[in-house]
């Protein structure tokens, strides 16, 4: 184990590289909601995959299995030019009967990133094709997560990925966070009012005619596991609908039943026009994304004009079937209702959470969790020392062996959604019996 560790120390480059934290845990198996690493120690994953996803669990026969079944007989040919393959076509046959009304059809790439880029060209496509060639802008949130690639990467909202690698994309306009939790920031009335008056006076300020599209998750994970007013969505699709400007829903983590439903977006009046996806789509098992989109955009995207725009991995065979392997399991397993009861569990276990001083929310969303640590209940300002929440998940982990992950000042959970109710509570205890030490 010592000696991975070194030789990953010494030859891998990870995403989010942070030189201070050199002590990497090697997962090397899973099974279920469980992970062993390569000290042997058991693991209850309570962050699917460290990375919201994992639908399934980990160690699924049937997902090895078709994916070994497609590669032995075709393990890829492209879909650009005049080629397609019978899995993509299944696939995206499934997914237009899974996805929310007057979305049709899907254009499909190798994960997160590569959806949300395709969702801003895309955008910005319909309109020039249409003859607004100045509808270029596009609107996002602060601690909004989007992905890494320059289009994507600018539109997230974490400003830590834009520093030093300038200019990033143009035209990219970020809004205040939908955070219902601290309302105050808001200036102490209604928060979807403050919202749409912000947003309105964005449009307003840029002009209508030079915006192409917003993008948001319905649900703001990476920035905190936050659920937006109920009327929140419904406005914003109306404002955005009067002055013609695109909504693109990022479903990225939402997505394949996280917070309790196929598209969280279908259940919040947010009617996009595209919907980005991959994580839950494989459940991680192989890279996969893709872009929905209404048969509006679809038509102004595939029209003899044609679109230059594509991924060698778009609608990989191999991928297909392992994605239709697991939304088979993910329905035939009832794992959207069960995301449900597993958000009932950490509800439960997790309660007397709410009354440690250091602790100011506890947000249950179907199986996604955000804990947010605060200096003082009654102001409520961020314990945002990252190392308090990074320490806790630490703790969590080598004294409790759970898995939990930090994001700033919270701590969330999302893990599998084939998870036990035991190791929900041994996740939720271990994570109280940390959080009760803060501050001691
Ligand atoms: N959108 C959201 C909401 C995400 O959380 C992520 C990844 N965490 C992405 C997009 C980017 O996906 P990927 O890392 O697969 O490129």
């Amino acid at each position: 184990a010592t000696e991975l560790a070194g030789l990953d120390r010494r030859f891998l480059v990870h995403p989010h590289q942070r030189m201070d934290r050199n002590d990497r845990v090697v997962i090397v198996r899973g099974e279920g909601a469980t992970v062993w690493d390569a000290a042997g120690n058991e693991l209850v994953d309570a962050t699917g995959g460290g990375n919201w996803l994992s639908q399934v669990g980990h160690g699924r026969r049937e997902l090895a299995e078709a994916a070994a079944e497609q590669i032995s007989t075709l393990e890829y040919y492209t879909g650009f030019f005049d080629y397609s393959n019978d899995k993509a076509i299944e696939l995206a046959y499934r997914l237009n009967q899974l996805s929310p009304e007057g979305i049709d059809r899907v254009f499909l790439t190798s994960g997160g990133s590569d959806s949300v880029e395709s969702a801003i060209k895309s955008a910005r496509l319909y309109h020039n094709r249409r003859g607004e060639p100045n509808r270029t802008w596009i609107l996002a949130r602060h601690f909004g997560y989007h992905g890494a690639s320059y289009g994507s990467g600018t539109a997230t909202g974490f400003e830590m990925m834009q520093t030093y690698v300038g200019p990033n994309l143009p035209n990219v306009e970020k809004l205040s966070p939908v955070w219902p939790y601290h309302h105050e920031m808001y200036g102490g009335g209604d928060v979807t009012d403050a919202l749409i008056a912000e947003l309105e006076g964005a449009i307003e300020r840029i002009g209508a005619g030079n915006i192409a599209a917003m993008i948001g998750e319905p649900v703001m994970a990476g920035g905190g596991v936050h659920e937006p007013p109920a009327d929140y969505w419904p406005r914003v699709r109306e404002v955005l609908s009067r002055n013609g400007i695109l909504l693109i829903a990022d479903e990225v983590v939402t997505g394949f039943g996280r917070t309790g439903s196929w598209f969280d977006s279908a259940t919040r009046g947010m009617k996009p026009d595209m919907i980005t996806i991959a994580k839950g789509l494989t459940s991680g098992y192989i890279p996969m994304g893709g872009l929905l989109m209404s048969d509006a955009i679809a038509e102004v995207v595939t029209s003899n004009e044609g679109f230059f725009h594509g991924y060698t991995y778009a609608g990989h065979p191999v991928a297909a079937a392992v994605a239709l392997a697991n939304l088979d399991i993910i329905e035939k397993e009832g794992l959207i209702g069960r995301s449900l009861t597993v958000g009932d569990w950490f509800k439960s276990s997790l309660a007397p959470a709410r009354d440690l001083p250091q602790v100011g929310d506890v947000r249950v969303i179907g199986a996604t969790v955000g804990i947010e640590l605060v200096v003082s209940k009654q102001t409520k300002e961020p314990m945002m020392i990252p190392i308090v929440a990074e320490g806790v998940a630490d703790a969590v982990r080598r004294e409790h062996n759970v898995i939990v992950r930090p994001y700033g000042n919270v701590i969330v959970m999302s893990p599998p959604l084939v998870i036990g109710e035991d190791q929900v509570r041994r996740t939720a205890e271990a994570t109280i019996e940390v959080l009760s030490r803060l501050g001691a």
